[in-house]
């Protein structure tokens, strides 16, 4: 998929830096408080997530990560549902409740254990049928003893902004007694967002300039027409789908390999009705009717206006009837627009048991980055004129703002390691959230990196790049498998690769050089460069907003003499 500029305006520029401290009971992950640098934590203000195992600071903090990993938005149900501080003072302990008996607090689906749990977690977009089930007083007695979370929330229930969900839904003196209309009216107002965003992201793509920047990425068109016509043995006579046709380039491709039909689905109108004029104009639109046998076939290609998601509105296909799923669904960072989601769904109801899903991997990547991945060399010297200053700034204002940019590959200063892989044919939509633990080594290979003294081989880490990768694998492409990648070390794509930065710089060596270190400085300044980077790298999609993704990111580091300093969770919001 492109670049979507007319739906994105900029890419994203409104994360929410978040100041929490997270820590689970992973074994691995358990020395992860702050360190001697840090200031300490206070337990009096240790906040346990409402879902697993992570410690908060503060509410907020605690907030951000059940928005971003439990789908639990307390702004937005709170304001959504107008609760008051005591109705928001039961919902809590309600909602503690049920995690300790593994139930889910919105549907009330009973999971096997706490791990079921915290993969069931969904989006609430069905809270007409909570009923308020948490407005029975008993709920006013905190579940937990001492639970500070019970103390703190009203601070961040008092001091956030008025959103746009509570806007819409609230009554206008905000406090109806009538729960029915006030329920009714949140439900009209999630469904109108999502309505809306899509209507927004449909409407993104009747712009042809967008089809013409992905037909003009080679790396991408090249790579699907490639797996497309070099694999006859999966083309050849097949019944293909191709998930959000576009202009249909894939269809077309498809149809040119010798497939049989190709159902070519696509929820612009404006390019339903361009894809169909273009297979026509090719000679490859079918022009029979479905239940006329005896058509006057001349192309195998159907273009089916509308959601993939409501296909069988509007033409009959037979369940698992389908050999070959096409599409080209990956965004920015992969997941952006969530659209892998709808090529799950035909995949569940129409591929053949054995059927191909082309691509059929992905897989996240990341690795960290130097100082020439931001924008400081540039103010350096504007026409030999010091302006660093606003270099400075912008790395400073970047700790919230996922980038979609390309980076070198000289400046990526360690080595590159694998954030998540997803195999199409078997993974489940819940996947598409995920958390994983990293561990990025110092790889200074190339001395303009180094900023102090190439001996040491010390340099500045500013960041960590996030890209990927989609196969399509020998599984299905016997004849000529093929990866279409998007790394810095690869040409480069309308991809890019996607920019999180640190809230301040971190000084790395390689833990082979001979570090002369000061003992008693912090570990990633310079006098204490740091020997490894830990991260972990949370994705989830927004609960407010459907398409969009939360990348929550929690960096430690390892001195040479192994001690840890850690920072706050930073939240990147690509919206
Ligand atoms: N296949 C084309 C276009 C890819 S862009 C190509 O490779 O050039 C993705 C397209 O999928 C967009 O045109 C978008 O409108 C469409 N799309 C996204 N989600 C969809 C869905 N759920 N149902 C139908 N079309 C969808």
């Amino acid at each position: 998929m492109a670049k979507k500029d007319e739906w994105l305006g900029d890419v994203q520029l409104d994360a929410d830096a978040d100041e929490g401290e997270g820590e689970d009971d992973g074994q691995d992950w358990g020395d992860w408080n702050a360190d001697q640098e840090e200031e300490g934590d206070d337990l009096d203000s240790n906040i346990l997530c409402l879902f697993c195992c992570s410690i908060f600071n503060s509410s907020s903090a605690l907030f951000h990560h059940c928005r971003s990993i439990h789908y639990f938005d307390f702004r937005a149900i709170t304001k959504t549902l107008a609760l008051d501080f005591y109705a928001s003072f039961k919902l809590i302990n309600y909602v503690r409740s049920q995690v300790a008996e593994n139930i889910c607090w919105s549907c009330r689906h009973t999971c096997q254990s706490k791990q079921d749990l915290q993969n069931h977690l969904h989006e609430t977009f069905s809270l007409e049928d909570t009923i308020f089930p948490w407005a029975d007083d008993k709920y006013l007695k905190p579940f937990m003893q001492e639970d500070p979370l019970l103390y703190s929330f009203g601070e961040y229930y008092e001091s956030e902004d008025e959103d746009t969900t509570a806007k819409i839904a609230v009554s206008s003196h905000g406090k109806s007694k009538d729960k029915h209309w006030e329920i009714c009216s949140a439900k009209a107002a999630v469904t109108n967002e999502i309505k809306n965003v899509n209507k927004n992201y449909f409407g993104s793509y009747s712009s042809f300039a967008i089809h013409r920047e992905m037909i003009s990425d080679k790396v991408r068109t090249d790579a699907y027409r490639q797996a497309i016509l070099n694999n006859p043995s999966l083309l050849h006579g097949a019944a293909v789908l191709d998930v959000g046709c576009g202009t249909g380039i894939l269809s077309l491709f498809a149809a040119q390999a010798g497939a049989s039909s190709v159902i070519a689905v696509e929820a612009s109108e404006k390019m339903a009705s361009v894809a169909t004029e273009i297979a026509k104009n090719n000679g490859l639109l079918w022009s029979g009717s479905p239940n006329n046998r005896i058509s006057q076939c001349t192309g195998v290609i159907r273009v089916v206006q509308g959601m993939v998601e409501e296909l069988d509105n509007s033409i009959d296909i037979q369940p698992h009837s389908i050999d070959v799923l096409l599409s080209e669904w990956m965004g920015y960072c992969l997941l952006y627009e969530s659209m892998l989601s709808s090529v799950l769904f035909v995949r569940d109801r129409w591929l053949k048991p054995g059927g191909a899903i082309i691509p059929d991997t992905a897989t996240m990547f990341v690795a960290g980055f130097g100082r020439g991945g931001t924008s400081i060399p540039f103010w350096e010297n504007v026409y030999g004129f010091n302006m660093s200053c606003i270099g400075k700034e912008l790395v400073e204002d970047a700790a919230g703002v996922p980038f979609v940019d390309v980076v070198d590959s000289q400046d990526i200063v360690t080595n590159t390691v694998v954030l998540q892989s997803f195999d199409l044919l078997k993974m489940i939509p819940d996947e598409m959230d995920f958390s994983s633990r990293i561990e990025l080594e110092p790889q200074l290979d190339n001395p303009t990196n180094c900023t102090r003294d190439s001996f040491s081989k010390t340099t500045w880490c500013y960041g960590v790049v996030l890209w990927f990768e989609t196969g399509f694998t020998s599984r299905f492409c016997k004849e000529m498998p093929i990866v279409l990648s998007t790394s810095p070390y690869a040409p480069k794509t309308h991809w890019s690769q996607t920019i999180l930065t640190f809230k301040e710089p971190i000084a790395i060596a390689s833990a082979l050089a001979k570090l002369d270190f000061d003992r008693l400085a912090a570990v990633g300044t310079e006098s204490c460069p740091a020997v490894k980077i830990h991260s972990r790298i949370s994705i989830a999609r927004a609960a407010s907003q459907h398409r969009c993704i939360d990348i929550s990111l929690e960096i430690a580091v390892i001195g040479p003499d192994g001690l840890k300093r850690s920072w706050p969770a930073q939240i990147f919001n690509l919206a």
